[in-house]
C-alpha cells in the first residue's frame, strides 16, 4: 500500500491533521493508497512557505529553470514503471494505456523546458531616444488542481508550463489517484530548488481550502461544477482562474460514410479510457441512411471489447474509477431507458466485485435526455438519429459545454461547415483523436476558459508588463 506524504515548504511528511484518506483498487476494492488530508490552516502555511521562495526561482534565469525541467522529465522518465503502475491500481485505466499517460507527461515537460527560454516579449517603436518593450514576468504562486482520468499527462502539463515560467507551484492531486501525485511530485521535487513545488492532498475541502488562498492563479482541470466555484473563490482573491472542465462531446456522422468504419471510430472515442477522457464521445447524431448499420456496428464492437483489472495485459476495457461514478453513469443509462432509450447492449450492472460496467451502446436517444446533454464520463454510447447534416450540426452546437467535436463526413462543404459553426474548442474531422503536435484551444461555456495546454500555456501563466525607459529630464543618461 501506498503512504502518501505531503511536500510543504520543502519538507517531505509535513502536515496532515486533517486525517487520512483511503483510495480502492477500482478492479477489486483492495486498498491501494493511504494519504493525509491537508486542514485549511496547513493549506495556509503551504502557500506562506512557497511565497517565500518565489522571489528567489522568479529571479532565476529563464535557461537555468529550463535545465531544472529537463532534469525533472528525467527523473519523471525513470520512474515511468512506479507511476503507470500506481496509476492503474488507482484509477483502473489499462496499464499500456497509464503508462502512454506518463510518456506523454514527459514529453510534455521536455516541450515546456525547450519552449519557455525561446518565447520572449516583444519591442516596441516608440521615440527613438527611449525605449520601449513588453516581457513577459511570472505570475507568482499558482495553485494546481487536478483530476485523475489521466493523472500523469494533466499534472506535467500544468505544473511543468507553471514551474519553468517563474512561478511556485502548489499542486492537489486528485484524492481519486494521491499516490500518482506524490510519486510525480517526488521526481519533479528531485529536480527543483526546495519549496519551489508543494503537494497537499485531501478530498474537495482541500481544494477548496486551496483555491481560497491569497494566490496568484488557480489551475483547475476538472469537472465544470468545481470549476465554477473555483472561480466564485477566485473572485473574492483577485486571483487568475485557468479552468479545464467537462465536455460532452458531440460526433456527428454524415449519411455518406462507411457506418461499419464509422462505428470503429466512435467505439474508439466513446469507450477508451471506459469514457472517462474530457473528449471523449458523448452524444453521436447519426444520419438516418447508416442509423441502423452503424448502431448494429457499434453495438457488437462495444461486446467484443475484453473487459478486466488494468493491470491484465489482455484487458481493453478496465473499470470505472470508482463505484460512485458508476451510480452516476448507470443513473443517466437507466434514467435515458425510462424515457424511452434503446439498450442494444449494456446498461447492466454486472455481478462481482470493484467498479466495472459494460460498454453500452443506447439507441433512439432525444437530444433532451441527461445522458445526452450532460457530461457521463463513462462507456456510454448514446445515439440520436437525425434527418439531415443541418440537424447534426444544430443539436451538437446545443450544449452547455463546448470542448470539442468529431464529424465524420465525405463531403468537404459538411466539413468546412462544421469547423465554421460549431462553438467549441477543437473540431476534428473524421478521426475522433486527431490533431498536431503544438494544438492548443479556447474551451467555451461550461468547459471552462483560457488554454489549458500547448506553447500558449505558457503565456497563461506569466503577466505581460509594458516598459519604457527614457533619460532623466530628456537628456543623458
Ligand atoms: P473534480 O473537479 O471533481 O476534481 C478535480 C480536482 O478538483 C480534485 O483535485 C478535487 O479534489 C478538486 N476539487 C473538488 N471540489 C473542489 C472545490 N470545491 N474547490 C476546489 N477544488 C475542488 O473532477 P474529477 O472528477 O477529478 O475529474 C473529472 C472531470 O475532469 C470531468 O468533468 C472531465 O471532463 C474533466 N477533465 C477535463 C479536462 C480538460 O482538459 N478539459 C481534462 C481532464 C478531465
Amino acid at each position: 500500500m501506498y503512504q502518501v506524504a505531503q511536500l510543504i515548504g520543502g519538507v517531505w511528511g509535513a502536515g496532515g491533521e486533517g486525517g487520512e484518506l483511503v483510495v480502492r483498487d477500482p478492479a477489486d476494492g483492495s486498498p491501494v493508497s493511504s494519504a493525509p488530508v491537508a486542514t485549511a490552516d496547513e493549506v495556509g502555511k503551504a502557500v506562506e512557505a512557497a511565497r517565500g521562495v518565489a522571489a528567489q526561482w522568479a529571479a532565476t534565469a529563464p535557461a537555468d529553470r529550463a535545465a531544472a525541467l529537463h532534469r525533472a522529465a528525467d527523473a519523471v522518465a525513470a520512474a515511468v514503471d512506479d507511476l503507470a503502475r500506481a496509476t492503474t491500481a488507482e484509477m483502473g485505466k489499462p496499464l499500456p494505456d497509464a503508462r502512454g499517460g506518463v510518456e506523454a507527461g514527459v514529453g510534455t515537460l521536455r516541450q515546456y523546458a525547450e519552449l519557455a527560454p525561446v518565447r520572449g516579449g516583444r519591442t516596441l517603436h516608440g521615440a527613438t531616444d527611449a525605449l520601449d518593450f513588453m516581457t513577459p514576468q511570472p505570475r507568482g504562486v499558482v495553485a494546481a488542481i487536478t483530476p485523475w482520468n489521466d493523472p500523469v499527462a494533466v499534472s506535467c502539463g500544468l505544473l511543468g508550463a507553471a514551474l519553468v515560467t517563474g512561478n511556485v507551484v502548489l499542486h492537489k492531486p486528485s484524492e481519486r489517484a494521491p499516490a500518482t501525485g506524490w510519486l510525480l511530485a517526488k521526481a519533479l521535487d528531485s529536480a527543483l530548488p526546495p519549496g519551489v513545488l508543494s503537494l497537499l492532498t485531501g478530498g474537495p475541502e482541500t481544494g477548496a481550502a486551496l483555491a481560497a488562498q491569497e494566490v496568484d492563479v488557480v489551475a483547475h482541470v476538472g469537472a465544470t461544477a468545481t470549476g465554477r466555484a473555483i472561480a466564485a473563490a477566485a473572485a473574492r482573491t483577485g486571483a487568475k482562474v485557468l479552468l479545464e472542465n467537462g465536455g460532452s462531446d458531440p460526433l456527428v456522422v454524415d449519411g455518406d460514410v462507411d457506418p461499419l468504419w464509422a462505428a470503429g471510430q466512435a467505439a474508439l472515442g466513446a469507450f477508451a479510457n471506459a469514457g472517462q477522457i474530457c473528449v471523449a464521445v458523448e452524444r453521436i447524431y447519426v444520419h438516418r441512411d447508416v442509423a441502423e448499420d452503424f448502431t448494429q456496428a457499434l453495438a457488437e464492437r462495444a461486446e467484443a471489447l475484453r473487459v478486466g483489472p488494468g493491470g491484465d495485459p489482455r484487458t481493453e476495457l478496465g473499470p470505472l474509477v470508482d463505484r460512485r461514478h458508476r451510480d452516476h453513469v448507470h443513473g443517466q443509462v437507466t434514467a435515458a431507458v425510462a424515457q424511452g432509450a434503446r439498450l442494444r447492449t449494456g446498461g447492466t450492472l454486472p455481478d462481482g466485485p470493484g467498479a466495472f460496467y459494460p460498454a453500452t451502446v443506447l439507441a433512439d436517444c432525444r437530444h433532451d435526455m441527461t445522458v445526452v446533454r450532460e457530461e457521463t464520463f463513462g462507456p456510454v454510447a448514446a445515439i440520436v438519429t437525425v434527418d439531415s447534416f443541418s440537424e447534426a450540426l444544430r443539436c451538437a452546437a446545443d450544449s452547455p459545454y463546448g470542448l470539442a467535436a468529431t464529424v465524420l463526413t465525405a463531403s468537404m462543404s459538411h466539413a468546412q461547415r462544421a469547423w465554421r459553426e460549431l462553438p467549441v474548442g477543437a473540431v476534428k474531422v473524421n478521426a475522433v483523436f486527431g490533431g498536431a503536435p503544438g494544438g492548443a484551444a479556447h474551451p467555451r461555456r461550461g468547459s471552462g476558459h483560457g488554454y489549458g495546454y500547448g506553447p500558449e500555456l505558457l503565456d497563461e501563466f506569466t503577466a505581460t508588463k509594458a516598459v519604457h525607459l527614457e533619460a532623466p529630464g530628456g537628456g543623458h543618461w
